[in-house]
């Protein structure tokens, strides 16, 4: 019989055996994740959309239909709409009857009841909408699900709840609705987008005509359907899917009363100058080239993250994403080497995973677009920086990157690039990052960074943006108001300050 010793000997010698043996580890290999893909089988497409006018989907007077795809694979969704000026016009003319005949007369209380009715099965379809996001547009499944679509319905339940508290909104005013809105959205949070312009504008008793973009406009057609299920009144909501000239006809149509459009500042110009003198009313919300500061007595690990979150999720394309980094030179080194660190661990790939940080870039003009602009600041001198990680070989792909040595005169300092691209500067003096954050044609939103309550109000005072973001980045909420100075455009949408666009005050 083994002694006690020898049997304590044997197992501990076993022991030793099993770790001799086991096969060595890639370094990094302990980190790796299995696919973990969010199920798309209970997801319904239609193959081909009509126009969602009047409470019905129609057929495109102008026949024309154009593919959607889904950018990380490049196959082809479904087949979508494309109105043109006589469907714009039956879409306008069904939201006018609308609102004459029955939006406008009803009581605010049971106007109120639809938008709430809607934002519940929008709760309930919330995992088929994010799935579906995911798919047309590229962006992780992770940002569609905890972050859009949550904010969506958000949107549509705060909205509710004031249909029927308009005076007190604005007191000592009477109150009232304008009549057909015109929206029109851009491709990088699509249902997200919509629930900011549909949502305020119904619940103060408007109607509207809403023009999705080009590349995302599925979930736009499953938020019809939300419409036709919530028994909106037909012809309260219509949605026309199309190009730029289906916006364009929306913009001119005589008979819209007012425009809302989020976008680039190019075609935001455009439609400024297409309204002036129409008597139409206008809210712009434009393009952005947010500055992130980062001063010395910053967390740096919190302020890392911040950075990533604000550039790299959802592959940069965020309005109100912080592509421009400022920081202290005295921190600069150690905050680029962390930056680089934490880039290399980003995963890059299939949007449906549930694990995957960065997903696909929108659609190849877009692609091209980061491209250009990249290769232009390697040409103007700037350092670029790039993750390593690999590249799915079908879709469009760009890896997360950083630029150092940029001057301000760069081009990919001044100009939105609109993907996971950030440009890195250093600043000395408090007054310095401010004047190089200020220094800029756009103002929609800034990042402060420090330890300093005192040093956050003396900044962000200063700051000539719409939201300024203190030791945060990225937060949204319905009741916060959100927009932009100088070439960001210019009225509001959340919170009291986004109804204002939507009433008339007497
Ligand atoms: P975009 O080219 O300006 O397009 C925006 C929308 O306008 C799309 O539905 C587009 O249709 C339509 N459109 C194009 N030409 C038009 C015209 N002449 N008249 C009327 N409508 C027209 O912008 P994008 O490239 O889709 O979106 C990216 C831009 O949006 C970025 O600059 C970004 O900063 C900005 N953005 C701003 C905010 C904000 O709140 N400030 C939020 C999100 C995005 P097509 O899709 O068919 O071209
Ligand atoms: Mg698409």
């Amino acid at each position: 019989m083994a002694s006690v010793k020898e049997e304590r000997e044997a197992r501990a010698e076993a022991v030793r055996r099993v770790e001799r043996e086991k096969p060595a580890l890639e370094f990094g290999s302990a980190w790796e994740y299995s696919p973990a893909p969010e199920s798309r089988d209970h997801v319904r497409l239609d193959e081909r959309y009509g126009l969602f006018i009047g409470g019905k989907f129609v057929a495109p007077k102008s026949r024309k239909y154009f593919a959607t795809i889904n950018p990380a694979t490049e196959e082809k969704l479904a087949d979508v709409a494309e109105a043109g000026a006589a469907d714009v016009d039956a879409a306008v003319r069904a939201a006018e009857d609308a609102y004459r005949k029955r939006w406008s007369r009803l009581k605010p209380a049971d106007r109120g009841k639809y938008v709430y009715r809607i934002a519940r099965i929008l709760q309930e379809k919330s995992r088929e909408l994010a799935i579906i996001e995911s798919m047309d547009g590229g962006k992780p499944i992770k940002e569609s699900r905890d972050v859009d679509v949550p904010l969506v319905v958000a949107h549509f339940f705060y909205h509710a709840g004031w249909a029927d508290k308009l005076e007190y909104a604005f007191p000592r005013h009477a109150v009232s609705p304008i009549g057909v809105c015109g929206q029109i959205i851009p491709w990088n949070f699509p249902l997200l987008m919509a629930a900011w312009k549909i949502a305020p504008a119904i619940s103060c008793g408007n109607t509207v005509v809403l023009k999705p973009a080009e590349t995302t406009p599925l979930t736009a057609m499953a938020l019809a359907k939300v419409c036709e299920e919530a028994d909106l009144p037909p012809g309260v909501v219509n949605i026309v899917t199309g190009a730029g000239e289906t916006g364009a006809a929306l913009v001119n149509h005589p008979r819209v009363n007012k425009i809302a459009f989020t976008g680039s500042t190019d075609v935001g110009k455009i439609i400024q100058r297409a309204t002036a003198g129409t008597g139409k009313r206008l809210t712009l919300e434009l393009g952005g080239k947010a500055a992130n500061i980062v001063f010395e007595d910053a967390a740096i690990d919190q302020a890392v993250e911040g950075i990533i979150n604000g550039i790299y999720f959802n592959q940069g394309h965020v309005c109100c994403a912080g592509s421009r980094l400022l920081v202290q030179e005295s921190i600069a080194d150690t905050l680029l080497q962390k930056l680089s660190d934490r880039i290399a661990t980003l995963r890059m790939g299939d949007p449906l995973d549930k694990n995957t940080d960065v997903g696909a870039i929108n659609s190849k003009m877009q692609l091209d677009k980061i491209r250009e602009l990249v290769a232009c600041g390697v040409e103007e001198g700037a350092e670029l920086h790039q993750s390593s990680c690999a590249i799915p070989s079908k879709g469009y792909w760009f890896p997360p990157s950083f630029f150092t040595g940029v001057a301000q005169s760069h081009r990919i300092a001044r100009e939105e690039i609109f993907g996971p691209v950030l440009s890195v500067m250093t600043f000395r003096t408090p007054e310095e990052a401010v004047e190089k954050a200020n220094n800029i044609p756009y103002g929609l939103s800034a990042g402060v960074w420090t330890d300093k309550g005192s040093k956050i109000f003396k900044i962000t005072s200063k700051m000539r943006a719409g939201v300024v973001w203190a030791n945060t980045f990225n937060k949204f909420d319905p009741s916060s108001p959100f927009g932009g100075y100088k070439e960001s455009g210019f009225g509001r949408e959340g919170g009291v300050h986004g109804l204002r666009a939507y009433v008339e005050l007497s």
